[in-house]
């Protein structure tokens, strides 16, 4: 009998932070502000376009994704790349941004290969580049007196080196609400063209920004070297559809796919019809439901910094995605896990410790702060900030 079953690839990973602090929250009978999913109904149109695809088509779509779908995504990523995108070439449907990232990681990564992973990362992304083989070098982004986020470029160039086979890029950034500037994403495309590296663009915040969001590929010299990466789930409140897409250059499609193929194969056919529908409703000239959503998510985010204002906590600037950073040193907590623990049985609210996005060596630097989620109904933004005010006593 072997003492573990399990390979050295997985060996070193734990349960995911969602896991562990939606089912605290739920223990308690908190409010969730923890896990980003939203707790409202998406928009009828999305519900009438799932009804009426579900009947289509039983079988297996085709593997680079159902015609109907490589279209919307092609119209789509055209306009906000400023250039043709083609639709069988140029456009791989997966099983939600997951689903992308590790096939794109499994397409371009060989053992040894460097990744630089922005500080603090989505946590699937070295649990990817790990399950590849490769090897992920962090660079910090740094929290600023004024509550924003900056990329210190130094530590960025000297991240790279002739190891270097990808950088991930959040835009907006989950956790913490930044979105990147066309000077930023310049940069960013000179370093990996010095280094001759590609570029994962994760954008499945692009329709939640505050200040405008420009795509990586839409800059000079980006698209050549990057794989877009967005998906269903959090533009039409539908995240347990696990549709997504990555857009590229043809050769590098054609890798992804090769990878993909061998993953799940191909996405849910239905699911596939019913985005479809859904992209080309919202492309609609007279159709605004992009627009209202941004404001209805600034409207949320405005809602959570003020209740936040009144409590010990100091919330960061948040330009983008569905989450807010803030720092809780007031509180005096051990770290970010001991005040995550705690929050849910102290005054029932539910958040995220920051540290689960950052290596072991860096962990220290999260301590200080927690992420809130507010993709939640005005009323359970509005509960739980009066809750965190309960703190102030
Ligand atoms: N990237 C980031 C930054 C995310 O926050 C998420 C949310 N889960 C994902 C990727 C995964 O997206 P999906 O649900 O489409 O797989
Ligand atoms: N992206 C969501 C978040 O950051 C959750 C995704 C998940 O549960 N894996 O909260």
């Amino acid at each position: 009998m072997q003492t573990t079953y399990s390979s050295e690839r997985i060996g070193g990973f734990g349960e995911t932070v969602f896991a562990k602090y939606t089912r605290l929250a739920a223990q308690h009978q908190a409010v969730n502000l923890g896990q980003g999913f939203p707790d409202f109904a998406p928009p009828a149109f999305v519900m009438d376009a799932l009804a009426e695809a579900l009947l289509l088509n039983q079988q297996y779509a085709p593997l680079p994704g159902v015609p109907a779908l490589l279209e919307a995504v092609a119209r789509k990523a055209s306009v906000q790349f400023k250039q043709d995108i083609h639709p069988q070439s140029e456009v791989q449907i997966v099983v939600g941004a997951t689903e992308g990232l590790f096939a794109c990681m499994q397409a371009f990564v060989n053992p040894g290969d460097e990744v630089i992973l922005l500080e603090p990362f989505y946590d699937a992304y070295p649990a990817d580049v790990i399950m590849a083989g490769g090897v992920p070098r962090y660079v910090p982004l740094l929290p600023q007196a004024d509550g924003s986020w900056q990329l210190d470029f130094d530590e960025l160039a000297r991240a790279f080196t002739n190891k270097t086979k990808l950088m991930v890029l959040n835009t907006p950034h989950n956790p913490t609400g930044k979105v990147f500037t066309p000077d930023e994403l310049d940069r960013i495309i000179a370093l990996a063209q010095t280094y001759d590296a590609l570029i994962i663009s994760d954008e499945v915040y692009e329709h939640i920004a505050f200040t405008p969001h420009v795509s990586l590929a839409s800059r000079p010299g980006g698209f050549e070297r990057c794989l877009s990466i967005s998906s269903i789930g959090k533009s039409f409140s539908v995240t347990g559809w696990k549709v997504g897409w990555v857009v590229g250059p043809a050769e590098l499609i054609q890798a992804v796919r090769m990878a993909h193929q061998w993953i799940p194969f191909v996405v849910a056919t239905p699911l596939q019809h019913a985005c479809a529908r859904v992209l080309e409703s919202a492309a609609h000239p007279e159709n605004t439901y992009y627009a209202e959503l941004t404001k209805q998510y600034q409207a949320k985010r405005d809602l959570l910094m003020t209740a936040l204002q009144a409590t010990p906590f100091r919330p960061l600037n948040a330009q983008g995605s569905y989450f807010v950073m803030a720092d809780s040193s007031a509180l005096n907590y051990k770290d970010d896990v001991a005040l995550c623990e705690d929050l849910p049985a102290r005054v029932g609210v539910g958040a995220i410790p920051p540290s689960a996005f950052y290596c072991d060596a860096h962990k220290h630097l999260a301590k200080h702060l927690v992420r809130f989620a507010f993709c939640k109904s005005d009323e359970a933004l509005k509960k739980a900030g009066v809750r965190l005010q309960g703190l102030n006593k």
